[in-house]
């Protein structure tokens, strides 16, 4: 049985490596908010989440400390049954005071979050409409759900109004979702023209802001279903929903992932609240990342970058292979991004920007970038939604 069963392994792996897809995982040790040590090299990271370098933020670490201190390194039970430790009530009340909503649900992850949400909001009687581009997690909870599940062409309000007037008869309720920022992409949903057309067509709108919380505000509008994530620019783990004080509480009676799931760790509560108070009184250090990113696809001559993510596509995943190896040689980690988890065809370099981000290293970058890769012709310098898929 178990040899039946390595074989399997064995050759799921090497269809994998035959492709340039199969990944490994590399030990990272992070000596503080920038620097990145991996396979024995001090590389500077331009690929971590942290935005704000928050998981490194010295009184943030000091909080999450002294809560670990007083109510020990795990919540124990879900929230439901005794995990709800006495920091949770404050964490929700700071997450909808950012948003603006009259109340919060706080999950395990953001993961846990789009798969707990999707299936008490719609199920088999109704529609789930899904920008091509949003994330997995999002699909997962959609598949979970049971509902009719179409796709929308990547930030096209139109396509999604197209679909609405086509099949919207067919359903009880019609869910949107997308991405606020795109995390493989690093561009920024059309929420006020989706918000319209969910009006019009009578459907609810929910925009998962993993990327945007601290680092890109809605524009216009919010979207009356705001999910997110504590692992990226909150520099911690854990996500949520801010939504209105009925759908909190259902989502609390519903949500499989939110009941039978242990709470989250002390520490990583009061590390999240911490990180909330430093966002709300430090603007001009939250614009940074965005400021950087900007500077970059300035000197590269890419479109001026909308988050503080951006895309270099490479088409295959040998070429993206090869332009990181390269950066590695100058001393930036900038890790691939290979199908699935984008597109077949679009592997890349996806670099985030930090408010640390020294200048003179992000011009650095810049320059190595227009100089060996731009001008090569490695890339067609095209985001994906430029692409035909
Ligand atoms: C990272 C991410 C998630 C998952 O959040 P985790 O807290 O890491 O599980 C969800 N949605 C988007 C858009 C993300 O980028």
């Amino acid at each position: 049985m178990n040899a039946s069963l390595d074989a399997f392994a064995e050759g799921k792996l090497a269809a994998l490596e035959h492709q340039n897809l199969r990944r490994s995982l590399a030990e990272n040790r992070r000596d503080d908010a920038i620097w990145i040590t991996r396979g024995g090299r001090r590389l500077l990271s331009f690929s971590c989440n942290d935005y704000l370098n928050l998981s490194q933020n010295l009184e943030i670490v000091e909080a999450a400390i002294a809560a670990t201190r007083r109510f020990g390194v795990g919540a124990c039970a879900s929230r439901l049954v005794t995990g709800n430790h006495p920091l949770y009530a404050e964490l929700e009340e700071s997450l909808a005071t950012a948003k603006g909503t009259q109340a919060a649900c706080v999950f395990g992850s953001g993961y846990l979050a789009n798969a707990g949400i999707i299936p008490v909001l719609a199920g088999a009687a109704d529609m789930i409409l899904i920008d091509e581009l949003a994330h997995a997690c999002i699909w997962a909870g959609a598949t979970l759900s049971g509902a009719r599940i179409l796709r929308f062409r990547h930030n096209s309000a139109n396509h999604a109004a197209e679909i609405l007037a086509a099949h919207r008869a067919e359903h009880r309720h019609a869910l949107i979702l997308t991405d606020h920022v795109f995390s493989m992409d690093g561009d920024v949903a059309p929420v006020s023209e989706l918000l319209k057309i969910a009006e019009e067509h009578t459907a609810w709108l929910m925009c998962d802001d993993a990327h945007g919380l601290g680092v890109v505000a809605y524009a216009g509008a919010k979207p009356p279903l705001q999910m997110g994530t504590l692992s990226k620019a909150i520099g911690g783990y854990g996500g949520y929903l801010c939504a209105s004080a009925p759908v909190i509480d259902l989502i609390r009676n519903r949500a499989r992932t939110f009941i039978y799931s242990t709470g989250l760790p002390p520490g990583t509560v009061a590390g999240a609240i911490g990180a909330l108070k430093f966002i709300a009184k430090e603007p001009d250090y939250c614009a940074r990342p965005l400021q950087l990113a900007r500077r970059f696809t300035s000197a590269v001559g890419l479109p001026d970058a909308s988050s503080p993510i951006v895309a270099l596509i490479l088409g295959s995943a040998q070429n993206a292979l090869e332009a990181s190896r390269m950066l590695a040689e100058e001393g930036f980690l900038v890790t691939v991004i290979r199908p699935p988890t984008v597109p077949d065809g679009t592997a890349r370099l996806r670099f985030t920007f930090t408010a640390k981000h020294p200048e003179a290293e992000v011009d650095r970058l810049a320059g190595i970038i227009r100089r060996k890769i731009v001008a090569e012709g490695l890339s067609g310098l095209g985001r994906s939604q430029d692409l035909d898929f």
